[in-house]
């Protein structure tokens, strides 16, 4: 049976969510055989095998820590290799988009990033993405060589499948390169709330909070619903959130199951971030907003008293 290869996501053997959901997109193509390096690589095969990888290819040499993106395509290179995969898939990430496109400029194949599904295809995996601030849909295919795709998180649920996953080392050529080398490294400040890129349910604040402090109601809603926080460029323009959390155009690209909108008015550029959400809701106080045209669900209000008794009745519920 065809293989397809899995680039994984991971940190001290801790697999990101994106990865899991990658086995499964997988899986319709062929076996996933996936690839994890790093510190800690080798710990994380259980879990790779137990959402259907066959093989896992781990190698934990330094270079992956101390060298960005170069030595990941010298890894996806040696192991196109072993596999002779129909496919390489990844978490769509700004780095990963970048390890994609250089190995598909090593592979002389095509890279299609940023996918929302990828679907078996008779002549190869058919790839579909979401394009002009989502208003258009489209499938393609690359007609030479290994596709190299990069994909979304939230495309497909994750998948518990016992698979064979035998681990094998997997020996990488390192090139040698000219590559940015890492320095220093600072830990982030733990908010304890999902991974905004990758969060099932994303609930985000605008102008219409008013302020800094008006993020409280917006982040008592995410926490009650489990999800990350996000803003409008007017708000982190504002500076009442942080750049981090930006959605849009110049900010995050997010593609949740579930996205509360409150006081943001709908802006083409905030379209262009969060358009792909399976399920829209909004809160703006006017009827007319927008973000009303893309909504499957709008509350016609003022967020100050629409979200607390939201997050109150899920809270109770949740109890
Ligand atoms: C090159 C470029 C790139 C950009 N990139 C981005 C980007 O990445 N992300 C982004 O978001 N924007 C981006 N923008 C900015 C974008 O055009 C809008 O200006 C911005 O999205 C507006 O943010 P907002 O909806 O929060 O604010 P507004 O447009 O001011 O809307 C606020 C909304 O809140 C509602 N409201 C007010 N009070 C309440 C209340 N109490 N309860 C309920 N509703 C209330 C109002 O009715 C209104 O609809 C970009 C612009 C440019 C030119």
């Amino acid at each position: 049976m065809a293989q397809v290869l899995v680039f994984v996501d991971q940190v001290d053997g801790v697999v990101r969510k994106p990865s899991l959901e990658l086995l499964a997109v997988a899986r319709r193509l062929g076996e996933p055989v996936a690839v994890v390096v790093g510190a800690g690589a080798g710990g994380a095969a259980g879990v790779l095998g137990g959402h259907g990888a066959v093989r896992v290819l781990v190698s934990e040499a330094s270079e992956f820590a101390e060298l960005l993106v170069v030595p990941k395509v010298d890894a996806l290179e040696a192991a196109v290799g072993v596999v002779s995969p129909v496919a390489v898939l990844l978490p769509s990430s700004g780095e990963n988009k970048e390890v994609a496109a250089r190995l598909a400029v090593r592979l002389g194949s095509g890279v299609l990033v940023d996918a929302v599904d990828v679907v078996a295809g008779e002549g190869g995996p058919v790839v579909v993405q979401s394009v002009f601030a989502a208003g258009f849909s489209v499938r393609s295919r690359v007609s030479r060589g290994v596709p190299v795709v990069t994909v979304k998180p939230n495309a497909a649920a994750v998948e518990e499948v016992a698979a064979a996953g035998a681990v094998e080392e997997l020996a990488v050529v390192f090139g040698g390169g000219p590559a940015a080398r890492v320095v220093s490294r600072e830990a982030r400040a733990v908010s304890g709330r999902p991974e905004l890129t990758e969060a099932a349910v994303v609930v985000s604040g605008g102008r219409g909070v008013g302020g800094a402090e008006g993020f409280g109601v917006v982040e008592a809603l995410a926490d009650a619903l489990g999800g990350a926080v996000g803003a409008s460029r007017a708000a982190v323009d504002a500076g009442w959130y942080p750049h981090a959390g930006q959605v849009g155009q110049t900010g995050k690209s997010v593609s949740p199951q579930l996205y509360v909108a409150n006081g943001i008015s709908g802006a083409i550029q905030h379209r262009a971030g969060m358009q792909t959400s399976k399920t829209i809701v909004a809160v703006n106080k006017d009827a007319e907003a927008p973000i009303f045209d893309l909504v499957d669900f709008g509350v016609v209000g003022d967020l100050f008293k629409v979200l607390p008794q939201l997050t109150d009745e899920i809270n109770h519920r949740k109890n």
